[in-house]
């Protein structure tokens, strides 16, 4: 299996997401390392981003709310290279009505290997790592060799 690299710039895109049950925590994380998170660009699901817009000031794209479909453009946008961090609260003791979503989000965050942290030490780990301030060769599978396989058609 040959792999590529994705540079990684030292202003990395991350996404921010949090189920409604942690979007305290998420937000509490995010006012603590405010400073650092101003170093890169931000992009969130609709309510986390107008939460962490209002109550931090922060600059965020925002997209749309995760139920109506915010985690599957984040996972474009991955899968487009737009976004290359996740940083992902979600709630593992309520069901959420876009369950299918939430795991194609995941899925897709590791098939392009970029960091996703899910919960809050994960993610202080990930910020005060000393590659978020550096360029980074994120080494992915060569999707060319899948794109070009051969398929056996019936016709
Ligand atoms: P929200 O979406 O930020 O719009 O609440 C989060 C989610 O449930 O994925």
């Amino acid at each position: 299996m040959t792999h590529k690299i994705i540079e990684m710039d030292s202003a990395k895109k991350i996404a921010l997401v949090a189920h409604d049950n942690m979007k305290d925590d998420l937000l509490e994380w995010a006012e603590y390392n405010k400073g650092t998170l101003a170093r890169h660009r931000l992009f969130a699901t609709g309510t986390t981003g107008s939460i962490l817009a209002k109550e931090l000031g922060l600059v965020i794209t925002k997209l749309q709310s995760g139920p109506l479909g915010g985690d599957q453009q984040i996972g474009a946008k991955i899968s487009e290279k737009e976004i290359d961090f996740l940083i992902f609260f979600w709630d593992p003791l309520a069901a959420q009505p876009h369950d299918p979503d939430v795991k194609a989000l995941l899925r897709i965050a590791v098939v392009w290997n970029i960091p996703i942290a899910m919960n809050r030490t994960t993610a202080d780990f990930l910020i005060s790592s000393p590659l978020m301030n550096n360029e980074y060769d994120r080494k992915i599978v060569d999707f060319e060799e899948y794109k070009n396989r051969y398929v056996n058609l019936k016709s």
